[in-house]
């Protein structure tokens, strides 16, 4: 580390003026900011039940990935209603037979920088428990055609709401701020496809490109009222492999004229258990899961082929490169030593479209909206949370980082609840369980007054 030597001069007239000065200036900034906030607060308040209503409703309609018609036409009639050019059905995927629901609601506002607003819209395969009244019962078919119960598991339709919220917030706050406000309906993001198959239609060709873009999540670790920043990564890299370990078939009484994939499947599985634990850096995050292990139809049978499905996750690209690499490595020297012939060897593939980039929250952005954050919701109630190492697609607006991004957590659980969870030891309900319930006034509210406060700042005149 180095250290500036400057010579450190007295402070002049001139200084001593400049720096009343910039002091005025911040000082005023800050009283705009506060006037805002006090607005955004106002309309917030006023809007309020309307939009827990609308809410609730959407709870009660949840829409698998790659389904959200009506989620989406109803986002789209509400982003209109607020005065938002809208451009709908955006989203191109590799199988034909999925429709693109993606939509933008684009507001433009005089010379300035372009912000981009991403809330997610899809549900999950999962049937809803909360016992709320306006809990989910519906039933849909999947991708295979089966019936499967629907619910809003991820708070999803929270991020729906808050963006209606803000869409309004910021249209009758126009004279606050100036440039190109973009607010981003996203299907699929579950499916980790959504954002590609938006990028993948034309969206920065379409809609003009964002020069930031902002992400929420609601989650059930920290009270209603607080959000929850985390700088730098935030969120993993995840990669689908599969490894087709071929064998050769037999009778399970003569393993000598066989080549058993079982054995050499459960080989190769303990063998990837050493990638992370002796061939990735301690200072480096790494999983390695092998999630399924299909093989085999009887006892006495040597099978020909086990499969397995594994799921990779990192911050780093290099770190994930060496994860698929030392999958590829390990299944054809195992193979090998099991005796396999070369035309016979482990088929290794990576899922690309079920990849998802890691979430790096830009420090300097996130360092700009902290004190604006405080400003709007109270010091205490900004607080800086670890990383996971879930997944999500929002990092693939950012173009590989050429784009600065943040999301940011929200608070969906009261204080009382927590500390409850602390007192019995049960955990409190997180994303993706059938009894997570995000409490909708406080969560939609906090959302949009964390969220408008941020578009105003990086808006502002
Ligand atoms: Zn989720
Ligand atoms: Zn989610």
């Amino acid at each position: 580390m180095t250290h500036a030597r400057g010579r450190i001069r007295p402070a002049g007239p001139l200084t001593v003026l400049l720096a009343a000065l910039a002091a005025l200036a911040t000082g005023l900034a800050s009283a705009a900011g506060a006037d805002s906030d006090a607005d955004v607060a106002r309309l917030v308040d006023h809007d309020l039940a309307g939009l827990v209503t609308y809410y609730k409703a959407l709870h009660a309609a949840p829409e698998l990935s790659r389904q959200e018609a009506q989620t989406s036409a109803q986002l789209a009639a509400e982003l209109r209603a607020a005065g938002y050019e809208v451009i709908d059905h955006i989203g191109r995927y590799p199988a034909p037979a999925h429709k693109g629901y993606g939509l933008v609601g684009v507001l433009r506002n005089g010379p300035g920088p372009t912000l981009l607003i991403r809330a997610d819209m899809d549900a999950l395969p999962v049937l809803e428990k909360t016992g709320l009244p306006y809990a989910s019962t519906k039933r849909t078919k999947n991708d295979a055609g089966v019936e499967v119960p629907v619910m809003h598991a991820c708070g999803h339709d929270i991020h729906v709401t808050s963006l209606i919220g803000v869409a309004r917030v910021m249209a009758k706050l126009k004279d606050r701020w100036s440039g190109t406000l973009v607010l981003l309906g996203q299907p699929a993001e579950e499916t980790i496809d959504g954002a590609a198959a938006m990028l993948r239609d034309g969206l920065y060709e379409r809609i003009p490109k964002p020069d930031v873009a902002l992400a929420l999540h609601d989650m059930s670790m920290t009270p209603t009222g607080t959000i929850g920043l985390t700088p730098g990564f935030a969120l993993a890299t995840s990669t689908q492999m599969d490894v087709l370990v071929r064998g050769v078939g037999g009778h399970g009484s003569k393993p000598e004229d066989a080549k058993d994939p079982v054995v050499l499947a459960a080989n190769i599985i303990m063998q990837l258990q050493t990638v992370v634990a002796r061939e990735i850096s301690p200072f480096d995050q790494a999983v390695l899961t092998v999630g399924t292990i299909h093989g085999g139809t009887k006892r006495n049978i040597i099978p020909d082929e086990v499969k397995l499905e594994l799921n990779l996750r990192s911050y780093k690209e290099e770190v994930r490169q060496h994860m698929i690499d030392a999958v590829a490595r390990i299944s054809r020297a195992a193979a090998l030593g099991a005796g396999m012939p070369e035309d016979r060897l482990p088929v290794v593939s990576v899922i690309e479209d079920e990849y998802a980039p890691a979430l790096r929250n830009d420090p300097a952005l996130t360092a700009r909206l902290r004190p604006v954050f405080e400003r709007a919701l109270g010091a205490d109630n900004v607080r800086e949370v670890p990383p996971e190492m879930g997944s999500e697609d929002f990092g693939r607006f950012g173009l590989d980082g050429k784009i600065p991004v943040l999301m940011f957590w929200v608070g969906g659980v009261t204080a009382e609840t927590l500390a409850e969870a602390k007192r019995t030891g049960i955990p409190v309900p997180s994303n993706h369980s059938p009894l997570f319930a995000p409490v909708p006034e406080p969560t939609i509210r906090t959302a949009i007054v964390a969220m408008s406060a941020a578009a105003l700042e990086l808006l502002h005149k």
